[in-house]
């Protein structure tokens, strides 16, 4: 076998042409603070080279201890073009569109267009929940992660099979609608733990080797060092997903 840029990751059992699979999709990323930005640069990495990537937000100095795509020298700057053009400086063949704006009803066909799957990687409950109601009225698979001080969640949402809605639901069941969340504390080495498995998982739901994960939440408890896995539930009473109707 000659070696080449993926060798090291074809070597693994399943990961073969991993790299060409992931290079014929576009992936769609919310988010490239935290978590969206190494999960960005691990993807094109692997050969994910069709990344759509949004963030509306500014790189501040109280960014950089975790979001490690940036410098110092990057402050003030646009999170989506800086993380751009880290993107191209790995693999100049990187082709990324960057959306600098707020994701929602009138341009998610745009920011989806083409795309195999939405990455939601944002750190704010609003934006999960319109992500989540949005993939699953496009019918579109979700791949969500989310760190919460030293918690994280990480699953899999099949929205592109009704099989897999109506068994398993969407993220609004697991979460409940009027989900809030506090700010809390994150550490540069819990958000990159976190993107590193939303980006193996992508990787996995890309060359279609997630039979066993299929439905499934996994849970992190950062501060053990411990992962637990509970299979998904739908909610009859979601807004989004079930049966629930606006009285
Ligand atoms: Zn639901």
């Amino acid at each position: 076998m000659s070696v080449n840029r993926y060798t090291r990751q074809q070597i693994i059992q399943g990961y073969q042409d991993i790299d060409k699979k992931l290079g014929q999709q576009r992936i769609a990323i919310v988010g490239c603070g935290g978590l969206g930005g190494l999960c960005s640069y691990l993807l094109v990495g692997a050969g994910a080279l069709n990344i759509n990537i949004a963030d509306y937000d500014h790189i501040d100095e109280s960014n950089l201890h975790r979001q490690i795509l940036y410098r110092e020298k990057d402050i003030g700057e646009s999170k989506v073009n800086c993380c751009k053009h880290e993107l191209k400086k790995l693999d100049r063949r990187a082709n990324v569109n960057t959306f600098n704006n707020k994701i929602t009803q009138e341009n998610f066909l745009d920011f989806t267009k083409n795309c195999r799957l939405v990455l939601d990687l944002s750190d704010n409950m609003e934006t999960r929940l319109s992500i989540n109601r949005l993939c699953y009225k496009h019918k579109i698979d979700l791949i969500h992660a989310s760190v919460t001080g030293e918690n994280a969640l990480l699953s899999y949402f099949k929205f592109s099979d009704p099989d897999f809605i109506s068994k398993y639901g969407c993220y609004e069941c697991l979460a409940g609608e009027n989900a809030t969340i506090k700010p809390n504390g994150i550490t540069g080495p819990y958000a990159s733990a976190v993107s590193a498995f939303a980006a193996n998982l992508t990787m996995q739901v890309v060359s279609d080797i997630i039979q066993d994960k299929l439905g499934k939440i996994y849970l992190f408890d950062l501060k053990k060092f411990a992962i637990k896995s509970f299979s998904l539930k739908k909610s009859l009473q979601c807004k989004c997903c079930g049966n629930y109707k606006e009285k």
